[in-house]
């Protein structure tokens, strides 16, 4: 006997491949469209709600396609009012998802891969191995769940999402820009891509082919230091990827997409917070319109850095202003709870199953 190929998930099929498979089956044009509305619209939670198709047909797509969800294995709250959700996969594999509100309303920070290939000496996902890629549908609908979440634990539909949780969004780069569409299309959760930012550690070849496909998000450089062999040190991507590479991929980025890029830099004391360091900063900030963000450093169990004392802190962020750079400074959210930058590590979690 035959043995019957893995059934592909329902979201992991083109428009295209809809209306040909619906056709097939004898169903009017207009079906592809209902079923588009219940995956990506109103992120369905069984085949069995999608009631405006006949029975036969969700008994027959039950037969022939998966239609694995997330499922929220844990949720912590801050005292600062952060919430941190683990979500389990469909093969058991966790990730970690953050709800941070503000003034300017709930921003979501979204995982695109579980754990990280990436070595960043400051960052609790960096000594994860990276287990595997997710897939555009498990991205899209980390979004689709928190925006519920928010609704009902702030009465506050999402402000922004930030591709910022556990993983290196551009090494997993055509189902990160899948779910992009999915979440900034109008027939999909229709946010503004500029409500969305891609935040990247930098991998120059990537950068230009974001360029090339336009991106119209907001975009994120993780710089952390503009003098190479220290960059080098605290982010070993800097090896292959040094700043002489990313300057080149950031200006032809800029000329292509007209986008000003933001270079995160997280201040750690003693070692990326000194005069000389403000100074390649400035030095490097020349190259395109960007702004600098300024990210206290949250201690991470794994390394031994410590977060820059205030007084540097200040004197870092005056001198950028002083040389006319755009700074902000980003104080730490839900610290209390690892849900803070870089401490996505699954601690609180139970063990995959
Ligand atoms: N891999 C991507 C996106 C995820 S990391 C990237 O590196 O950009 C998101 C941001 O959190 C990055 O700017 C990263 O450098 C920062 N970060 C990592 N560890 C941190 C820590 N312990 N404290 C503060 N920020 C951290
Ligand atoms: Fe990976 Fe980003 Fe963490 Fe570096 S900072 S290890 S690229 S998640």
């Amino acid at each position: 006997m035959l043995s019957r190929p893995a059934k592909r998930d329902l979201r992991a099929q083109s428009v295209e491949q809809w209306a040909e498979y619906l056709e097939g089956l004898g169903q009017p044009r207009y079906r592809a469209q209902q079923l588009f509305d219940w995956l990506w619209v109103k992120n369905a939670e069984r085949i069995e709600d999608m009631s405006n198709l006949p029975k036969a047909l969700r008994a027959q797509l039950e037969a022939d396609f998966s239609y694995h969800k997330l499922a929220i294995a844990h949720r912590l709250q801050s005292a600062d009012g952060t919430l941190k959700y683990g979500f389990r996969l469909w093969d058991g594999k966790l990730i970690e998802g953050v709800l941070i509100p503000s003034a300017h309303g709930v921003t979501a920070c979204i995982s695109s891969q579980v754990g990280c290939s990436l070595d960043c000496t400051f960052c609790a996902t960096g000594y994860l191995r990276l287990q595997r890629n997710l897939e555009a549908y498990e991205i899209y609908e980390q979004v689709a769940l928190l925006r519920t979440e928010a609704q009902a634990a702030f009465g506050e539909p999402l402000s922004h999402v930030v591709y910022m949780g556990m993983g290196e969004p551009l090494l997993n780069y055509r189902n990160v820009l899948l779910s992009i569409e999915k979440v900034t299309r109008p027939e999909g959760l229709g946010m503004s891509p500029r409500r969305l930012t891609l935040s990247t550690s930098g991998i120059a070849k990537q950068i230009v082919r974001l360029a090339d496909d336009g991106l119209k998000t907001e975009f994120a450089l993780s710089l952390h230091s503009a003098r190479e062999a220290l960059r080098a040190q605290i982010m070993p991507i800097s090896l292959s990827n040094p700043l002489s590479e990313l300057v080149p991929a950031l200006v032809y980025f800029y000329e292509k997409t007209g986008t000003r890029v933001t270079y995160e830099y997280v201040l750690l004391d003693g070692v990326n917070d000194g005069p000389e360091d403000v100074e390649a900063l400035i030095d490097f900030s020349r190259h395109i319109p960007c702004k600098v963000n300024l990210i206290e450093y949250n201690p991470i169990a794994e390394a031994d850095y410590r977060p820059s004392r205030e007084a540097r802190t200040r004197a870092f962020e005056g001198r950028l202003a002083q040389a006319g750079v755009l700074v902000t400074l980003r104080r730490s959210r839900g610290k209390d709870i690892d849900g803070a930058c870089g401490q996505l590590a699954l601690r609180h979690l139970p063990a995959a199953g």
